[in-house]
């Protein structure tokens, strides 16, 4: 039995159900909000993310994992209102998004800098999975970090070994936002181990951005979950495209490395709702009920496929913090058929 902590509390891994990995409900700036969104109506958002999830509920859709961490908005008392309204549970994360540094609150702060202290990040993280968030007793279920097309830059390295050592202390999966255009996945995946991460327990972000199997493919081997997770974004790569790469790894072997989410929110303030729709009309919650599991069936993939892919690949499943904790708990250690780490155990593609 693996206990998985959403919003409204601590459930069995196996009540998840069906399971989106990487779906925002806000995605914003406080900051921003605070000054110079004037049209902002609290209780519109709500309702209006309310409605939105309770369609994906209605979509056959029972959980979401929201990696909504500091940088993009977090604000626990706001989803906890909304969490109470819908059937549908939300998984939190903690962590830190940047692509370049940390933040300046902690830009002298930590090990070897002017305030010479552990890693406060860490500490914060650690909390925030094992003692909740802010006080409101949720506790975070994945931590986040980001490498992006800078590469390991000294924020981004920082944040991702934090993130990292908090996975250590604590079991909880982690989700890296990645750009499969540098194969930055990989190097996540190096960072990471060196932190003594079992890479079974994360997923790779964004790995659906690319059509490139073999790149995937390593990735799978090392033992992670791929993040085919931003279905609707078709600018950055088309839902065909993303179905066929899909289908391709499920015939190469990989569905049990296969986890599915649009990467969608309720809100975002990077632009306004209009040109949203106009930029990505198929970015929203719906799209892989009503689109992308039929073009999956279509293509050769079995239901029993899907359902792997929706209730078994999601990491709180795939390994939480008591499997993490168990002395041989996990997958690592098991050899493939390829003599690899892989960790599946349906056929290997290179067997
Ligand atoms: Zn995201």
């Amino acid at each position: 039995m693996t206990t998985v902590q959403t919003v409204t509390g601590p459930i069995d891994s196996s009540e998840l159900g069906r399971t989106l990995v990487h779906e925002h409900v806000f995605v914003l700036n406080t900051e921003y909000n605070q000054n110079y969104q004037d049209d902002w109506d609290e209780e519109e958002r709500i309702r209006d993310a309310v409605e939105k999830l309770t369609e994906l509920k209605g979509l056959g859709i029972d959980s979401i994992m929201d990696p909504t961490v500091l940088g993009l908005g977090r604000y626990i008392p706001r989803i906890q209102r909304i969490a109470a309204q819908v059937d549908l549970q939300i998984v939190v994360a903690t962590g830190l998004y940047t692509y370049n540094d940390v933040p300046h609150q902690f830009e002298h702060r930590g090990p070897g800098l002017l305030v010479d202290m552990p890693e406060p990040l860490t500490e914060m993280f650690v909390k925030d999975v094992q003692e909740g968030i802010a006080g409101t007793g949720v506790r975070a279920g994945i931590l986040k970090c980001a490498i992006e097309l800078a590469g390991l830059t000294p924020g981004v390295e920082r944040v991702m070994r934090a993130v990292g050592q908090a996975h250590v202390q604590t079991g909880a999966p982690i989700t890296v936002h990645t750009n499969p255009a540098n194969e930055s996945g990989l190097v996540a995946q190096r960072v990471l181990e060196e932190e003594g991460v079992d890479l079974s327990k994360v997923i790779i972000g964004h790995s659906g951005d690319t059509n490139d199997v073999d790149y995937l493919c390593r990735l799978a081997d090392a033992g992670s979950m791929l993040g085919m997770d931003r279905f609707g974004l078709d600018l950055f790569n088309p839902m065909q495209e993303r179905v066929g790469t899909i289908i391709e790894l499920v015939r190469r072997g990989y569905v049990e490395h296969v986890t599915l989410a649009h990467d969608a929110n309720c809100f975002i303030d990077y632009f306004s709702a209009d040109a949203k729709a106009h930029a990505a009309p198929n970015w929203h919650f719906r799209h892989i009920s009503e689109d992308v599991i039929p073009a999956l069936l279509e293509g050769g993939l079995t239901e029993a496929d899907v359902e792997t892919i929706l209730v078994d690949n999601p990491p709180p499943r795939a390994g939480g913090v008591e499997d993490a904790r168990r002395p041989g708990g996990g997958a690592a250690g098991r050899v493939s058929p390829c003599g690899g780490p892989c960790t599946s155990s349906s056929r290997c593609a290179r067997a």
